[in-house]
C-alpha cells in the first residue's frame, strides 16, 4: 500500500506513530441467523446475558470513571443505564426471538436500530441528541452477543496506545480521553480553536482537526503519522517517511525538558518588562502538570466542561466543592475562574434546550444566564463561597458592553447580599474582569474599563466575529486569521483603554500559546499570557530571551501593514532573527 498525506488544521503540537482507530458512529451491520424451535429458549438466555453482562460493565465503568476523573464525568452512564432497563424494549426482543425464530443478535439490532430512527427524528433536538446514546448502548449489548472484535472499540478501555480517527468528537469524548492511551487524534471537522484543540493541547497529545474526509480514507488499524504542528496526516508512511519522523519525534522527546531550568524564574524581558505566564485549565486533573510546568497561576478556567458528561446540571455543593480544590490546589497561585460559557461547540444535554437555539450567534453565554439566573446564580454562589479559600478572580464571557456588564454584576450584588445575610464568608474584595472577544466590547473598553477591574482578550471569539470566520468550521479555517489588522486594532485599542484606567490586560485565547505571535502581543502591551500548560515553558524563556522595545518595534510595524499574512510573516521572520534558538527546535 502506498503512502498518502491528508492536508488538515493543525491543532495540538507533536508527533504520533500508531495504529488508526476509526471511532465511528454508523449503523450496526448484524446479518440474519434463523434458528431451530429448541435454540428460542437459548438464545432468549443469551440476550438476557447480554443485557445482564452490559449492565455490570456500565456500573463497573461508571464507578472507575468516578473514581478517577469524578462523579460528574460518569453521571453519562445513568442515561445509557435507563435505556437498558426499557421494559418494552426487553419484551420486544424476546417476543420477535419467538416470532421470527432469528438470533438475538439480529432481532436486536433491528429493533435497536429502529429506535435510533425514532429518536433521530424526533421533534424534540433533546431527545433527538439521544440517539448516541441509544447507539452506544446497541454497540455494547451486540459486543456481549457477537464476536467483540466486530464493534465499537470502547475509548474507556482502551489497553493499546492507538491514534483515534473521527468524524468530531464531542467534549464528552475528549476529556473522557484523559490518562488513556491515546497517542493523537484527527478529526474531518474542526478548526485551530475548536473545542476538540483546546482539549488535544491540555491532555498533551497533537492533533490535526478539520481533514474532511479522513474517516473515509483511512481504515481501522492503518499505520498513521499524525504531525500536529504541521497539520498532517500521513497513511501507510513508507520507510523514509518513517525513519524521518522517528527521528523527529525522538529529537522533539529530547528537547522535551529543555527549559525547565526557568520554571521558577519570572516571565521577564531582558530590558527589564515583566507579565505574567498563566495556564487555561479545562479539567482539574490538569493542576499536578499545571504546576509542574511553573505556571503563576490559572488565567483562564472554562467551568463549562463541569456541567458535560452528565445528565443533569451541578448542584452548588458539587460545583463549590470542585472550585475550591481548584483554589486550594493553586495556591497561593491565583486563580481566574470563568462563568458559564454555554452555546456555540460548547453544548450541555443535560439543560434540553435544542441546540439550533445556540450557535455561535445565539443564545450563548451571558445571553444565557441572564435569561437563566436559576442556574447562573448558583454557580455564582459557589463561585463566591470558593474565593473565600484561596486567590480567585473572577470573569464573565462574551460581555458585549458595558450594559451587560452591569446586568450581570447586579445579580452577583444580589448573590453576595444573600450570601451575607446567611453569613457564609467569601472574598468580599474578589476581583471582577470582563472578557473581551465580541467587537462591541473592544470598541467600548474604554467604557468597559471604569467597571471591570481586568481584561482577558479571548481572540479565539473575538477573531471569528470580528472576521466572520466560524472557529469550528474546516471550510473557512485558512481565512481565520490571528494577525488580520482589525484584530489587532482591536487588541491594541482593548489594551491601551485598560491601562488607561489602571487595570491588567491579559490574553487567554489560543494565540497565547503560539510562539509566533508572543513578541507581537507583548510589543501590544499585554500583561498578562494564558496558554495551555504545554506551552508555558517555551513561552516564558522566549520572553526572557527578547527585549520590549524590540517586541514594542514588531508591534508598532506590524500595525502598518495591511494584511494578516504580512504580519505573521514580519513575526516569523523576527522570531527568527531574536531567539533562533527556541524556535528552531519546535519548527514554528
Ligand atoms: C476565547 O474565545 O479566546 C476563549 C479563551 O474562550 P473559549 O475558547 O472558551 O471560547
Ligand atoms: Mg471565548
Amino acid at each position: 500500500m502506498s503512502e498518502y498525506v491528508l492536508k488538515g488544521v493543525p491543532a495540538a503540537p507533536g508527533i504520533a506513530i500508531g495504529s488508526a482507530y476509526i471511532v465511528d458512529k454508523q449503523d450496526i451491520v448484524v446479518p440474519p441467523r434463523a434458528i431451530l424451535e429448541k435454540e428460542i429458549p437459548i438464545e432468549i438466555a443469551r440476550f438476557e446475558e447480554a443485557l445482564y453482562k452490559t449492565r455490570e460493565q456500565l456500573l463497573a465503568l461508571k464507578r472507575k470513571i468516578t473514581d478517577e476523573i469524578g462523579e460528574q464525568h460518569a453521571q453519562i452512564f445513568d442515561a445509557h443505564l435507563m435505556v437498558l432497563e426499557d421494559r418494552m424494549l426487553t419484551e420486544d426482543v424476546v417476543k420477535k426471538i419467538r416470532q421470527d425464530k432469528q438470533s438475538a443478535e439480529y432481532v436486536f439490532s433491528n429493533i435497536f436500530k429502529k429506535y435510533i430512527k425514532v429518536f433521530s427524528n424526533m421533534e424534540d433536538e433533546y431527545l433527538r441528541e439521544r440517539s448516541s446514546d441509544v447507539n452506544d448502548i446497541a454497540r455494547r449489548v451486540l459486543k456481549n452477543l457477537v464476536d467483540e472484535s466486530k464493534f465499537m472499540h470502547e475509548l474507556e478501555n482502551l489497553t493499546e496506545e492507538l491514534i483515534i480517527i473521527a468524524h468530531d468528537l464531542s467534549p464528552s469524548d475528549t476529556a473522557s480521553m484523559f490518562n488513556k492511551n491515546v497517542l493523537a487524534f484527527a478529526t474531518d471537522i474542526g478548526g485551530r480553536t475548536s473545542h476538540t484543540a483546546i482539549m488535544a493541547k491540555s491532555l498533551g497529545v497533537p492533533a490535526v482537526v478539520g481533514l474532511k474526509d479522513a474517516t473515509l480514507r483511512i481504515s481501522n488499524q492503518d499505520l498513521v503519522i499524525v504531525d500536529g504542528r504541521m497539520g498532517l496526516v500521513i497513511v501507510h508512511p513508507n520507510d523514509k517517511t518513517l525513519s524521518l519522523y522517528r527521528a523527529e519525534k525522538e529529537r522533539i522527546n529530547s528537547m522535551r525538558n529543555r527549559f525547565d531550568d526557568i520554571k521558577d524564574l519570572p516571565a521577564e524581558t531582558t530590558d527589564g518588562r515583566k507579565v505574567e505566564v498563566l495556564a487555561n485549565l479545562e479539567l482539574p486533573e490538569e493542576i499536578p502538570m499545571i504546576l509542574s510546568r511553573g505556571a503563576s497561576g490559572i488565567g483562564l478556567y472554562r467551568t463549562e466542561y463541569f456541567y458535560m458528561n452528565r445528565v443533569d446540571l451541578p448542584n452548588e455543593e458539587e460545583q463549590f466543592a470542585a472550585y475550591k480544590k481548584v483554589v486550594e490546589a493553586m495556591a497561593p497561585h491565583s486563580v481566574t475562574i470563568r462563568t458559564l460559557d454555554l452555546g456555540g461547540d460548547k453544548f450541555i444535554s443535560s439543560l434540553q434546550i435544542p441546540r439550533d437555539m445556540y450557535p455561535f450567534l445565539g443564545w450563548r453565554a451571558l445571553k444565557f444566564c441572564l435569561e437563566r439566573p436559576d442556574i447562573f446564580k448558583t454557580q455564582l454562589r459557589a463561585i463566591l463561597r470558593a474565593s473565600y479559600y484561596g486567590k480567585m478572580r473572577m470573569m464573565y464571557p462574551m460581555v458585549s458592553g458595558p450594559a451587560e456588564f452591569r446586568s450581570v454584576n447586579e445579580i452577583l450584588d444580589s448573590v453576595k447580599k444573600n450570601l451575607r445575610e446567611e453569613e457564609i464568608p467569601f472574598d468580599e474584595n474578589i476581583e471582577v474582569g470582563a472578557m473581551i472577544e465580541v467587537p462591541s466590547a473592544a470598541m467600548t473598553a474604554d467604557l468597559l474599563a471604569k467597571e471591570a477591574k481586568f481584561f482577558s482578550i479571548g481572540t479565539n471569539d473575538l477573531i471569528q466575529y470580528t472576521l466572520a470566520i466560524d472557529r469550528v468550521n474546516e471550510q473557512t479555517a485558512a481565512f481565520y486569521e490571528p494577525c488580520h489588522p482589525a484584530v489587532l486594532r482591536l487588541i491594541q485599542r482593548t489594551v491601551q483603554a485598560g491601562h488607561e484606567k489602571n487595570i491588567k490586560v491579559a490574553l487567554c485565547g489560543e494565540m497565547s500559546s503560539e510562539p509566533i505571535y508572543t513578541l507581537l502581543l507583548l510589543g501590544l502591551g499585554l500583561d498578562e499570557f494564558s496558554m495551555s500548560p504545554g506551552n508555558i515553558l517555551q513561552i516564558k524563556k522566549l520572553i526572557r530571551s527578547v527585549s520590549f522595545q524590540d517586541a514594542k518595534e514588531l508591534a508598532e510595524k506590524a500595525l502598518e501593514l495591511t494584511t494578516g499574512q504580512e504580519v505573521e510573516d514580519l513575526c516569523r521572520r523576527r522570531l527568527q532573527e531574536l531567539a533562533p534558538n527556541i524556535i528552531n527546535n519546535e519548527g514554528v
